[in-house]
């Protein structure tokens, strides 16, 4: 989605950041700021029910409205934010902010409206992660319910003992633990098991080619059955043609996000075009 990028290229970010450049220091520094001067922003995507066409829920995806750049995505600068713990800092305002956008909307009547949220490893393991949702749910007054955390497999499988852990005080809140790009990672169907999981959501790499190619067909329906029997909700991510989503609808996998239905767009256009009529 190169709309969303204005005018400019990326290679100043393109280096190497794992050798500390002259180059990756001046974005360390850039990012650090940015923080500071409020120049994060959070994107909305719809996330369908296809069975009624209602709006089930939003996904919050960070963009970064830096002054000379315009808009930057996620995949550009959250892997330095990663490598530098700026993240924790970042995931937390992250969180603020998709819980505040959604106390606005329950306001206005839309209170059935659910929240999903990105974390990274390191939010993860930090040990008071629990304590920040607590605290953010007390604020806001959002029913645990209505706020799902995403993780990927390859998070949860870096240290499993204490991702069980953390999952269960998480899960104890009572939110939701859903499962990012599902079927990309490393877990184990023996360990999936463990963890106290509620959402499994389907890469979009699978949904792609779904009515063309065999394989990930046959990988879908095998997702999709697997959750109906472990009593897990499913969501398929990358949903870009009414083809795909018929078909998905036809497996009983009703919950859908992807360009089909809407790209991530600001609040206020999520507002306009998804919460209108009561
Ligand atoms: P993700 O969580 O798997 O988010 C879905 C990504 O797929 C989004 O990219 C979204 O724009 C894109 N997408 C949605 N529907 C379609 C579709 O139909 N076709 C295609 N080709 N793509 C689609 P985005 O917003 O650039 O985010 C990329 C990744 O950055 C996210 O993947 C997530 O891993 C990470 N990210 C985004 N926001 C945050 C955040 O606040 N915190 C953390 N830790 N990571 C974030
Ligand atoms: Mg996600
Ligand atoms: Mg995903
Ligand atoms: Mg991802």
């Amino acid at each position: 989605h190169s709309k969303e990028v204005a005018g400019g290229s990326y290679h100043f970010y393109d280096e190497k950041f794992g050798k500390r450049t002259i180059e990756s220091v001046k974005y360390e520094n850039a990012l650090y700021r940015a923080l500071e001067r409020d120049e994060f922003t959070l994107y909305y995507q719809p996330q369908m029910d296809f069975c009624n066409n209602r709006l089930f829920g939003v996904e919050a995806l960070i963009r970064w409205n830096h002054p000379e750049e315009g808009l930057v995505p996620p995949d550009i600068f959250i892997p330095l934010a990663e490598q530098t713990g700026l993240i924790v800092q970042i995931g937390e305002w992250v969180l603020r902010e998709a819980v505040s956008q959604l106390k606005k909307w329950h306001e206005k009547g839309f209170t059935d409206l659910n929240m999903a949220v990105n974390l990274s490893a390191a939010q993860f393991e930090q040990g008071n992660l629990h304590r920040i949702v607590k605290q953010v749910l007390a604020e806001t007054g959002i029913r645990p319910g209505q706020l799902h955390l995403e993780l990927t497999e390859n998070q949860i499988m870096r240290n499993t003992d204490l991702a069980i852990s953390t999952m269960n005080k998480l899960k104890q809140l009572g939110v939701h633990l859903d499962i990012d790009d599902f079927g990309t990672g490393y877990s184990s169907l023996s360990y999936l098991q463990r963890f106290p999981l509620t959402t499994l959501k389907i890469d979009r790499t699978f949904i792609r080619d779904i009515l063309f190619d065999e394989d990930d067909r046959a990988l879908t329906d095998t997702i999709i059955t697997m959750a109906k029997n472990m009593d897990l909700e499913v969501i398929a991510e990358g949903v870009e043609t009414k083809e795909q989503a018929d078909y998905l609808a036809s497996r009983k996998c009703t919950l859908m996000q992807g360009y089909y239905f809407s790209p991530p767009i600001p609040a206020k256009k999520l507002e306009n075009d998804f919460l209108t009529n009561h």
